[in-house]
């Protein structure tokens, strides 16, 4: 079978876990006879230098016209001035809403090998942590109404959260699914005692979880799940939230994990189309090293052949193989603990391509 992915490799230390990324797949490509097909795309600060524009028109078609997007990370300081009038992050939003990604989905998982990289205690961490945060993506403050003003003379600015019941519905629909498909657990976050636009989230989601009867609900707000995930992550199964308290939340929950490098992330619209990207950012300060952890990104192709390519072994097969490397001590520098074998990017990667062959 053929599937064409759309490659977007960006900045930083992008092109460098992509590359990895994509001998990864190519590899477990030859062994399950499939084809990927790849087209490299412009998008972010060399899209800027190139094109005189975060996200080319060419680049969102021919995403559109893929069966899945694979992207590195983009951004970096020589595009950092806020008063710029193009940004690298804005070909991020112009991805997402242009092609309807509507839902982040980021799994926190604590590999056991990697216990120690987290920074909380092993009386909290217990058996481990992995919690899957479905964060939605195309709504909200982030999208909503903003501007600048003066109000009696003083300057001022705003920004609008505002969602509809149809944006809440979906998005609360592939929480539950995500819960039904792992323990059945799913936590609602929001601030429905401060926040009109919260108590209309709240009341979508228990319309929804009438639906799911199987699934345990709880609502929590906002300022409370960041205690809660800090304090005891183990409460957590599917957590599922708005645009903005899904960038916090799933960045924290991330941390608790102790790995930017090892963490993948899927955003989905309707259908198989995806998009696949490591949670982390362009690492400016180790580009062109090759140091970067590949991890991350080789994960979230996993994702691509989990979710958009419906491949399920091929894409555990991946898992089990980054699994493997970590098991036998290999690490790259931002998950070095004593006693491990200190690899580069590209070793980390070849480690892994022997471990699908095996
Ligand atoms: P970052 O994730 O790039 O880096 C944070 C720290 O983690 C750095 O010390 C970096 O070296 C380390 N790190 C990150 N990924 C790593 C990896 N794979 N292997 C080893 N170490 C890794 O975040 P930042 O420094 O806040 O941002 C840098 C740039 O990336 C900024 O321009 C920002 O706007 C951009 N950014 C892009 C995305 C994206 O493309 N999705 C996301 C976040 C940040």
């Amino acid at each position: 079978m053929n599937y064409k992915i759309a490659v977007i490799p960006g900045d930083g230390i992008g092109p460098e876990v992509v590359e990895q990324t994509v001998n990864v797949l190519n590899c477990v490509g030859d062994k399950f006879n499939h084809v990927f097909e790849y087209e490299y795309l412009l998008a972010g600060g060399c899209a800027i230098d190139e094109k005189g524009t975060a996200l080319p028109e060419e680049t969102l078609e021919s995403c559109k016209k893929a069966d899945a997007v694979l992207l590195g990370a983009v951004g970096g300081p020589k595009w950092d001035d806020p008063n710029a009038k193009t940004r690298p992050e804005q070909a991020l939003l112009g991805l997402r809403g242009g092609m309807n990604l509507y839902c982040n989905l980021r799994p926190a998982l604590l590999y056991a090998p990697l216990k120690d990289a987290s920074p909380l205690k092993d009386s909290i961490i217990g058996d481990g942590i992995d919690i899957c945060v479905v964060r939605e993506l195309t709504g909200g403050i982030y999208f909503g109404e903003r501007g600048r003003e003066e109000i009696n003379g003083i300057k001022g600015a705003y920004d609008t959260e505002r969602y509809n019941i149809e944006e809440v519905r979906r998005i609360a629909k592939i929480g539950f699914e995500t819960a039904m498909k792992r323990n059945k657990k799913l936590t609602s976050v929001d601030k429905a005692n401060i926040l009109e636009s919260s108590r209309l989230w709240r009341s979508v989601i228990e319309e929804v979880a009438r639906e799911y009867p199987e699934v345990e609900v709880n609502h929590m707000y906002v300022d409370n799940a960041a205690m809660q995930l800090v304090r005891d992550p183990r409460q957590f199964d599917v957590i599922v939230t708005s645009n903005m308290f899904g960038d916090i939340l799933s960045d924290e929950a991330s941390m608790i994990t102790g790995s930017i490098g090892m963490l993948p992330s899927a955003s989905l619209g309707e259908g198989t189309f995806g998009m696949y990207e490591p949670i982390h950012g362009s690492a400016p300060d180790i580009a062109g090293k090759g140091i970067a952890n590949p991890l991350a990104t080789i994960l979230s192709a996993s994702m691509m052949l989990k979710f958009s390519f419906n491949l399920e072994e091929e894409a555990k097969l991946i898992e089990t193989s980054v699994l493997k490397v970590l098991e036998n001590g290999y690490r790259t520098g931002d998950i070095m603990s004593d006693g491990m074998k200190l690899v580069g990017t590209k070793e980390i990667g070849e480690l892994v391509l022997q471990e699908i062959l095996r």
